[in-house]
């Protein structure tokens, strides 16, 4: 077994279309030393998210560096007051098997660690629906659009880490849930296990049309995770004063065009946009942690305790497989939140 840090960086190639194996370069260091101010931890978890693409291809992240990436890990070595060996937090040690997390650490990865306790919520889930994820669909669905019982509210990307969230936010709240995604068994889940009223699936012939059916009262709300053509077929269903939440289109991440994924997606809605007084609210998780993440991550501790809120999650085993199941993430081979095991909890 090796005792070093692996890690995976990022090639220097031309990083058109979805990743491929090329766009990665595994290697292995020593571990690194903790100064003061800084802890040594090892990665536990790994979660594999869209943005991490877009951070790629649009060049915040350079050639060489290690693929940044959210982590459940556990502190090896501390030289922080308040943190111990053994202690869980949630940090940023990227696609790698250690890290240091504090000081001088750059700002980006330091920007949300927090410490875990496993008696809460299971340490998988502050990657997902009691973390970032879980506060991204809370932030939209309920901050921005607020939606009242009997309204009806889509959320595409259904079965995924965000999208499972907001429909089962939604069914608490009392509205009407109809959630979008691709395979049928992804549509069976959403309505059989997590309580949504309806889901249609995206590789329909007649989208437009299964959406309309779906939802005979018109679209209150829609939680925007997908872009494309579901949102081209989604828009006839949206009723006046409608509000959006745009979180995310990542039918475009893949995109050579090189055209602004959001700008195109605000063009094709225009029209509509105008025409039923429409409400789009862009959504960027990280404006919501310092308001509203300590009440979100209470109010979810308890959801999941008492069963009214499942999740899904999709586990992949052994840091090695993360560019594997980066690209499967990326174009829906997934099932629930996408996390790489990296090492036993
Ligand atoms: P998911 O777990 O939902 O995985 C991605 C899913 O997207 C796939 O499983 C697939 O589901 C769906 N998908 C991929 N390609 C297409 C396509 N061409 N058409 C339709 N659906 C497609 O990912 P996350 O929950 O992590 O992220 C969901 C969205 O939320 C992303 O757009 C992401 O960028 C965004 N996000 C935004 C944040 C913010 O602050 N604004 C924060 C976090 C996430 P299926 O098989 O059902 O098609």
């Amino acid at each position: 077994m090796s005792t070093g840090n692996q890690q995976w960086r990022l090639a220097d190639r031309d990083r058109a279309g979805y990743p491929v194996a090329a766009d990665f370069v595994w290697g292995e260091t020593p571990a690194p030393q903790p100064v003061d101010g800084q802890m040594l931890t090892r990665t536990i978890y790994l979660s594999l998210d869209p943005y991490q693409w877009v951070r790629r291809r649009s060049g915040v992240e350079q050639p060489g560096e290690v693929c940044h990436g959210r982590t459940v890990a556990q502190v090896l070595e501390s030289r922080i007051e308040g943190y111990a060996p053994g202690d869980y937090i949630f940090n940023t040690n990227g696609w790698q098997s250690h890290g240091l997390t504090g000081k001088d650490i750059s700002v980006f990865n330091y920007m949300f660690p927090r410490k875990l306790d496993p008696e809460l919520a299971p340490l998988s889930t502050a990657l997902g629906i009691h973390g970032m994820l879980g506060l991204t669909a809370y932030a939209g669905l309920i901050v921005q659009c607020d939606p009242r019982p009997g309204e009806t509210v889509v959320v595409s990307a259904a079965s995924g880490g965000v999208g499972q969230v907001v429909g089962q936010l939604a069914r608490i709240v009392g509205a009407r849930v109809i959630g979008i995604a691709g395979a049928q068994e992804k549509c069976r889940y959403v309505v059989d296990e997590l309580g949504f009223d309806a889901c249609v699936s995206h590789l329909s012939d007649n989208l437009a049309e299964d959406i309309a059916k779906a939802c005979p009262d018109g679209c209150d709300v829609y939680f925007e995770n997908v872009g494309g053509k579901t949102f081209a077929a989604l828009l006839p269903s949206l009723n006046k004063r409608a509000r959006i939440s745009l979180c995310g289109v990542i039918s475009q991440y893949g995109n050579e065009d090189g055209r602004d994924a959001r700008t195109v997606w605000q063009e094709t809605g225009a029209k509509i946009f105008e025409r039923q007084e429409v409400t789009v609210h862009d959504l960027f998780v990280g404006n919501y942690v310092a308001d509203y993440q300590d009440i979100f991550l209470q109010e979810m501790a308890a959801h999941i305790q008492d069963g009214a809120v499942r999740y899904k999650e999709h586990f992949w085993a052994g840091l090695e497989q993360a560019p594997e199941a980066f690209a499967a993430m990326l174009t829906g081979d997934n099932f629930g939140k996408s996390i790489v095991t990296v090492s036993d909890p």
